[in-house]
């Protein structure tokens, strides 16, 4: 324990919530699927950053969580590794033969060109394990984005206006996305997507289209998100 806590304090982490597993020390200790590890020694990331060294393993647990990090800290691979992870542990079966059910995933970031950034990053690692990013974004054509999600893809990353179009539209269905990110969501709240981000509207739209339902709440958890949310929300307002 006390060994965890010098390692937290040398990377600067700081951990609030329920049993947070421990950081990562290195790569290959990670529980990271050899695939995954590959294709990041081939990118030549040799050392996960602070926030993947404590994300990376809640995230692998199919926690809740919530980041914050400074820009150019890793967040982008510290959300989409477990979620490349966990797409990687679904049967194959399941990829190929309900493809029109929609991404199993939806990735939200406040402006197009942070979608297309995590889009790039989705497709650098998704792409040589089969794992079908589509980008469904403001300003390109409904009807191109509709075509390609009729393709298939596991995970669709999306700015909020264009999210919510397309799903009133019936260009795309959620009834197998059972995992949400929502990248920069103190700057979506700046830029007036409050409802979207947080209540009503607009995630409550989008988490209706998803079958919520069966997911099982993590009570140990809970209390513990509400608190993160309440502070995270006033610190950024
Ligand atoms: P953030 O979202 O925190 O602002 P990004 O996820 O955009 O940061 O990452 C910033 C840059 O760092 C990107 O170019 C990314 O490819 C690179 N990067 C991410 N993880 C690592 C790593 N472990 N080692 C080296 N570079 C990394
Ligand atoms: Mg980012």
């Amino acid at each position: 324990e006390r060994d965890w806590r010098i390692f937290r304090e040398d990377y600067n982490i700081s951990i609030k919530g329920g049993k947070v597993p421990n950081p990562i020390r290195k790569w290959k200790e990670s529980g990271i699927s050899r695939d995954i590890l590959e294709i990041i020694d081939k990118v030549g990331y040799r050392e996960p950053t602070p926030i993947q060294r404590q994300a990376i393993p809640i995230g692998l647990q199919n926690r809740d969580i919530i980041g914050v990090a400074e820009t150019g800290s890793g967040k982008t691979l510290a959300f989409l590794i477990p979620l490349l992870v966990w797409i990687r542990s679904l049967p194959k079966m399941t990829l190929i033969e309900d493809q029109d059910q929609g991404p199993y995933a939806i990735i939200m970031a406040p402006t197009r060109e942070l979608a297309q950034q995590i889009e790039e990053e989705s497709n650098k690692f998704g792409s040589p394990l089969g794992i079908r990013t589509v980008a469904v974004i403001g300003g390109l054509s409904r009807e191109d984005q509709g075509f390609k999600l009729r393709l298939g893809c596991e995970i669709v990353i999306a700015t909020p206006g264009r999210l919510i179009d397309v799903l009133e539209n019936r260009y795309l269905v959620l009834s197998r996305c059972v995992y949400i990110v929502l990248d920069e969501a103190d700057r979506m709240i700046d830029m007036g997507f409050e409802p979207e981000v947080c209540t009503g509207f607009g995630v409550q739209k989008i988490l209706e289209h998803m079958p919520v339902s069966n997911a099982k709440p993590d009570t140990d958890q809970a209390e513990d998100e509400d608190h993160l949310l309440e502070n995270f929300k006033s610190k950024h307002r």
